[in-house]
């Protein structure tokens, strides 16, 4: 029988644990806070970051939304995020992406207190990350994903894990956490110019599909008893929805889900991980700053 891996009901969990880390937190007088800053009407954008504040407020943090014009310059853009890196009352920062292109994303990024960036994407908390310390904000989707296989009992000591895209948000980081020690895996990292891309999924253990493109990955891909954690998110017009789409992983869900030994859905996978690991790293800024107060 193929085991679905929820990430609706893991997040539900999480969550539940989270809140009363939360509540310990104010009552020694601090709220976790987190300000999301959103540049432009991208209407996905606003969708991702409505559901980010809404999930803080659920859990009793402080979630604010700064919505910012799409012409915004660099340097309103730089004043905004000062403002937050000096705010005692903001502990986590982040700026959703795509920004537009008149904007330098990455010096944007690095102009975030590496201590308040819950996102995990300044050079310094990716560094931290790659060698191993404690210290770091791990990216959240990443951070989701081995969150999932550790609650979910999947091994990884010894497994063959392929991930397929080889981005810094999620794909990069995630192959340094799975060969750490610890996790124990070999990790095949395959990306849009390797060859004969099934060579190397039908070899995998675990596969980690974080593309962007539906149906990329066909049953006949992977083999028999593999654990598939759909990263791609892809919107597909839909007209028997209210929205008009529905979204939809890389993976030939209904094919796959016949050969694997587990899977997750898209949406309700790694989608709600992945805000639980923000929340998760705004509770471990607000906790490292009251650290340092106390
Ligand atoms: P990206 O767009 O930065 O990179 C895509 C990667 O796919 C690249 O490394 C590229 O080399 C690779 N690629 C492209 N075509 C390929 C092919 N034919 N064969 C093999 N590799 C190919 O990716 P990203 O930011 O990691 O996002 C990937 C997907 O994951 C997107 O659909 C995104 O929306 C989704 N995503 C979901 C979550 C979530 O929380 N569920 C979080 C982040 C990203």
């Amino acid at each position: 029988m193929v085991r679905t891996l929820d990430g609706t009901e893991l997040s539900r969990v999480m969550r539940a644990e989270m809140a009363q880390d939360v509540a310990a937190l104010q009552a020694a007088g601090v709220t976790p806070g987190l300000s999301v800053v959103l540049v432009g009407n991208n209407p996905a954008s606003q969708a991702y970051v409505a559901s980010k504040t809404r999930a803080c407020e659920a859990l009793g943090m402080r979630g604010q939304t700064l919505n910012l014009p799409e012409d915004v310059s660099k340097d309103e853009l730089f004043a905004v995020i000062d403002r937050l890196n000096q705010d005692p009352t903001v502990h986590g920062i982040l700026v959703q992406l795509p920004l537009p292109a008149h904007l330098p994303y990455k010096a944007v990024l690095e102009h975030i207190r590496p201590e308040k960036d819950v996102d995990g994407f300044h050079p310094l908390n990716a560094g931290l990350a790659f060698v191993g310390d404690p210290r770091a904000f791990v990216p959240c989707t990443p951070a989701g994903i081995m969150e999932m296989l550790r609650r979910e009992n999947v091994p990884t000591r010894g497994k063959h894990v392929v991930i397929v895209g080889r981005s810094l948000i999620v794909s990069k980081p995630l192959a340094s956490l799975l060969m750490a020690p610890g996790p124990d895996a070999t990790v095949t990292l395959t990306h849009r110019h390797t060859p004969d891309l099934a060579t190397y999924t039908r070899q995998a253990d675990i596969l980690i599909v974080a593309v962007g493109k539906q149906n990329l990955i066909t049953a006949d891909m992977v083999k028999p008893g593999v654990v598939v954690i759909d990263v791609g998110q892809n919107r597909v017009p839909d007209t028997s929805s209210d929205r008009g789409y529905r979204m939809v992983g890389d993976v030939d869900y209904d094919a796959v889900r016949q050969v694997a030994s587990a899977i997750t859905p898209v949406p309700g996978g790694v989608g709600p991980m992945t805000i639980t690991m923000l929340l998760a790293n705004t509770i471990q800024a607000a906790r490292q700053t009251h650290a340092k107060q106390a």
